[in-house]
């Protein structure tokens, strides 16, 4: 095989951030790309298969434990590949049971994920940027420019890495407290669609790590033209953060309302693939006092969602350091939910959790800064001379 060969599919599958210290991450590749970098080293295609369980089903980092491969052939993989882990660089256990880490990607740029436990299962709450380019005024993420999309791997290895840590492998595991994930991390997953969408198949997968689409929520705060996508291609459940009930009100708090205002977004609900009463779409509400709180705003909601089957989640306001506004009082919180639910939604209140940690909804941020053009140059720079220098180049 020629060094050549090799480094066509290394810059093939990867922009700088899928090598790690020079070697391609399998983790990431989708089957056939795996099958293509197998072949790089004359491997055979039906390898692929044994490898995408040993990583995926049995979480495997060491191809040395890969006991179907033939020595030689652990050997040759780990030389060239690695099974890729973000590094962690700080991980906290909030008072409620609520764990945050602060994951560290290849390139040094860092992201959070929020693992929520309940009694008998629990999300983890998974970032698609670092950053956000939007600025919904009552999120902290809202406040961090881009850095840039997280590319699939990144996204599959918060997963990876959260399983890790809570010692749930294999994928068929009784009892796991990792059994749900929602994209509600930092970043508009709708913005980054095509590595979400990669890294969720990924996810989904039955013969890996086996997390179904009826237990996957991606939310957004309204692409209109990629929600439909969204639901034909994932079939995931949908989450949309509304929190106004006139477009006059959305566009001050979220700008994205200027392009895709509440008509058009709810029409592309409506339109839904998998909208059925059984699959209801979350509507979020962030309860911001005497800004979007009062029983007319409750009233205007009900009117504006007749005819979707929709939940309500009522999220009480979380502040963050700076933040413009206040949580609505609790009584007034619970008058809106009244008012819902008297009209037929279910309208829990969503508990804040890991508060004590800054986990809560809006308030993660990490200290990754946006990057100038020659930054970001130099930096590229470094990455390739990097991976010049190791083994597989
Ligand atoms: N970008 C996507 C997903 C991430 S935000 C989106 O906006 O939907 C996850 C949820 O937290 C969204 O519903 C968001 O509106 C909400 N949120 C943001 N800031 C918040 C805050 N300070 N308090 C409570 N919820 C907040
Ligand atoms: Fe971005 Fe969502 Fe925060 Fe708005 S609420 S700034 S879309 S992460």
């Amino acid at each position: 095989m020629s060094m050549e060969s090799i480094k066509g599919h290394s810059a093939r599958f990867a922009p700088a951030t899928a090598t790690i210290d020079g070697k391609l991450n399998l983790v990431g590749l989708d089957m056939a790309e795996l099958k293509a970098a197998l072949a790089t080293l004359g491997i055979e295609a039906f390898r692929a298969k044994q490898i995408w369980s040993w990583m995926y089903f049995h979480g495997l980092t060491d191809f040395a434990a890969m006991s179907n491969l033939a020595k030689p052939v652990r050997e040759k993989l780990a030389e060239h590949f690695v099974i890729g882990r973000p590094t962690v660089s700080a991980d906290q256990k909030s008072e409620d049971g609520t764990r945050k880490w602060l994951f560290k990607m290849p390139d040094g740029q860092e992201v959070e994920g929020v693992h929520i436990p309940e009694e008998d299962r629990g999300a983890l709450c998974v970032s698609s940027q670092v950053g956000c380019t939007l600025t919904c005024r009552f999120c902290h993420t809202g406040t961090q420019k881009l850095v840039r999309n997280l590319g699939a791997a990144e996204i599959v290895m918060q997963v990876m890495k959260a399983r890790d840590d809570l010692n749930e492998w294999p994928s068929t595991k009784d009892q796991r407290l990792l059994s749900n994930i929602v994209m509600m991390g930092m970043g508009e997953p709708l913005y980054n669609y095509d590595n979400v969408a990669k890294a969720l198949k990924i996810i989904m997968d039955s013969d890996g790590i086996a997390i179904g689409k009826r237990k996957i929520t991606l939310s957004t705060s309204g692409v209109v033209p990629m929600i439909e996508r969204c639901g034909a291609e994932l079939g995931v459940n949908l989450a949309i953060s509304l929190h106004a009930v006139t477009d006059e009100l959305r566009s001050r708090i979220m700008p994205i309302n200027r392009s895709y205002p509440i008509k058009d977004l709810l029409n592309a609900c409506r339109n839904y693939p998998t909208l059925s009463n059984a699959r209801r779409i979350t509507f979020e509400y962030v309860m911001l006092k005497d800004v979007n709180d009062s029983a007319a705003d409750a009233r205007a909601l009900i009117k504006l969602l007749s005819g979707i089957p929709a939940k309500i989640n009522l999220i009480p306001f979380n502040a963050w350091p700076g933040s413009p506004f206040e949580c609505s009082d609790w009584e007034t919180i619970e008058k809106f939910g009244d008012i819902v639910n008297r009209a037929g939604y279910a309208s829990p209140i969503r508990t804040p959790r890991g508060k004590d940690i800054m986990a809560a909804c809006g308030q993660l941020k990490s200290a990754s800064l946006r990057l100038s053009a020659k930054e970001r140059e130099a930096q590229e720079r470094v990455m390739a001379e990097k991976e010049a220098g190791a083994g597989l180049l």
